[in-house]
């Protein structure tokens, strides 16, 4: 049983026990989204495996400083020498800023309805051309990049005279070197294997800045290595992304930050595994990119019915962050009844007949619960103990088994702290009623502002006095009748 966190080190290979560089303080950093479309609930799993992580780190106690960028420089198409940020503005006619603020906002939006928490910083990548362009400098100081044609390239081949390229990904460096499909047709490149760090822009490119090297923009990893470093010092604790990125994007980070600080920057690699559909990964281009709002409003081909943004959250963490998660209807309609099964349990422990002596064991679920979570922030086995727990409230609430008072307050604390602050659940089924009440109130004020109208004034004060005994004042205002729950 794990009394201490472990998580599983994705550049090692195997599960280690999280010991932070500089305790209690955590700097955990996570690619963010690029902000040139709607995010996919693919995307939405990995930040929301993050929020999980975020979370119990947090509930553990640590300080956690989480960094997670906004991609709002598009990388390059692969088959054309425009970015993904530059299309969309050009097909809608508007700036790439305004598409990148259109879709930072919906991100927010989003992920505050799956009740993720905000990370502490958000750095966007334009905001940090000058650290970027300084780090191409030191990389090209240090004999480990190269201009060509207007453009900058990481010297694979150099680099691996000096360190392994391919650690974290386990790709082989003389197999990359020799491959000689060149993706972006560039021949400017000294080895298929560089990447650029600095890219030369055409005369119809919008996104580009001044650089030593002409007018440009930054290559695609360049980013996260310069503010991860900025924000959470040349070494951390946690990098974090979804598994896709692990090569090439993962693998550059590294050897920027090995070339540039000469510093191996992270303690623990985290990554998460893909939300599939029909086993493979979800993907916009495949037209399996279901996004929020359509899942949310049960608008798409493959929904059979809307779903709530906690059962969505709920639907994701009952897979480990480590698992591909197959999206299916039936999954999501199971974790809905499920869901519904948890919150109406932990409803009723507060009602529950305290007895002299228990015949289940608070601390044992207790310390079942903590050992998953720090078994690498075993999601699932920990909602598997959650049920155990239902099982219970439903027995002892028909008198099958029993508990002392005080278990019943031991078991309401755990259950929230595991709900609420670890999951990061929320009962939208509460949420749901004070929406009906504030509706409820409104209507039963304008009747008695009608009364109040046609000069009745025995019904408005009966209104009045009838909701003050019910627990609601009401207060007449200049800016019309207000109420507070007493
Ligand atoms: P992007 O905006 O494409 O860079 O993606 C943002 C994050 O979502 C990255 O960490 C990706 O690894 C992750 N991601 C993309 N597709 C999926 C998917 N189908 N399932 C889970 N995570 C995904
Ligand atoms: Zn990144």
């Amino acid at each position: 049983m794990q009394t201490a966190l472990h998580v599983y080190n994705s550049k090692n290979r195997q599960v280690e026990k999280f010991e932070p560089l500089n305790a209690p303080f955590v700097g955990m950093y996570v690619c963010g989204p690029t902000v040139y479309s709607e995010v996919h609930i693919g995307n939405v799993r990995t930040f929301t495996s993050f929020d999980l992580i975020y979370r119990y780190l947090l509930h553990l106690g640590y300080k956690v400083r989480y960094v997670r960028n906004i991609t709002d420089v598009g990388h390059l198409l692969d088959d054309t020498s425009e970015d993904k940020i530059s299309k969309k503005a050009r097909l809608e006619n508007i700036e790439p800023m305004e598409v990148v603020q259109r879709y930072t906002v919906d991100f927010h939006q989003t992920m505050g309805r799956f009740n993720a928490l905000p990370p502490s910083i958000e750095p966007t990548a334009t905001g940090h051309l000058i650290e970027q362009i300084e780090l191409v400098q030191t990389i090209i100081d240090r004999g480990l990049a190269y201009e060509s044609n207007g453009s900058v390239y990481f010297d694979v081949a150099a680099y691996s005279k000096q360190e392994n390229y391919g650690e974290l990904s386990g790709r082989n460096v003389d197999e990359l070197m020799s491959n000689t499909r060149d993706l972006d047709g560039q021949s400017d490149k000294r080895n298929p294997a560089d990447f650029a760090l600095w890219k030369k822009a055409e005369p119809q490119h919008i996104m580009k800045w001044n650089s030593p090297w002409g007018l440009g923009f930054p290559g695609w990893h360049l980013e996260c290595s310069v503010m991860s470093t900025k924000y959470l010092g040349e070494q951390f604790d946690i990098h974090g992304g979804g598994m896709d990125l692990k090569f090439p994007h993962h693998e550059c980070e590294i050897a920027q930050n090995k070339a540039g600080y000469q510093k191996d920057p992270v303690k623990y690699w985290l990554h998460t595994n893909m939300l599939t559909f029909n086993g493979r990964k979800m993907a916009k281009s495949e037209g399996t990119g279901i996004t929020p709002r359509e899942l949310m409003d049960g608008d798409h081909p493959l929904l059979t019915q809307a779903y709530s943004p906690m059962t969505i959250r709920f639907f994701m963490l009952q897979a480990h962050y480590r698992s591909t998660l197959d999206f299916s209807n039936e999954a999501l309609q199971a974790a809905e009844k499920g869901l519904k099964r948890l919150m109406t349990a932990y409803n009723t422990i507060e009602e529950l007949p305290a007895s002299a002596n228990s015949t289940v064991s608070v601390e044992e679920l207790k310390e079942k619960l903590y050992a998953a979570m720090n078994d690498d922030f075993n999601s699932p086995i920990a909602i598997a103990h959650l049920f155990e727990a239902v099982k219970w409230i439903n027995l002892v609430k028909d008198g099958k088994e029993r508990l002392t008072s005080d278990d019943i307050a031991a078991l309401n604390t755990l259950m929230a702290h595991m709900i609420f602050d670890v999951l990061g659940l929320k009962d939208e089924a509460s949420d749901d009623s004070s929406e009906k009440i504030d509706g409820l109130m409104q209507f039963v004020l304008r009747l008695r502002q009608e009364a109040k109208a046609n000069k009745d004034y025995a019904m408005s004060d009966e209104i009045r006095n009838q909701l003050k005994a019910l627990g609601f004042e009401i207060k007449d205002g200049k800016e019309g009748t207000t109420y507070t729950i007493l």
